[in-house]
């Protein structure tokens, strides 16, 4: 798990995540499923509790506090899903 600090913070996940090529599953907002290097798939939450976002991973390196790719590619896809959600329909 690790907790969203920065923008920067923020747009080197969503670089990180661009290079992998990792298929995340859209499960519900804020819960995403993403395929890790072995055919499997680790659950990755995006959550805000308070004024912590915080994302958490259930893989190994995750547990350790590593922004894990997993983690950047649900994050990446949370990030463009909220957005959306921020936005006024216009239609
Ligand atoms: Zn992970």
């Amino acid at each position: 798990m690790f907790v969203l600090e920065s923008k920067a913070q923020l747009e080197k996940a969503i670089a990180k995540a661009k290079k992998t090529r990792a298929t995340v599953k859209f499960i519900s907002f804020g819960v995403y499923a993403v395929s890790g290097s072995k055919g499997n798939f680790y659950t990755v939450k995006c959550e805000k509790i308070g004024n912590e976002k915080q994302v958490i991973c259930e893989c190994l390196g995750a547990s350790k506090g590593l922004v894990c790719y997993h983690a950047a590619s649900a994050l990446s896809l949370h990030v463009g899903l909220a957005k959306q959600r921020q936005e006024p329909a216009s239609r």
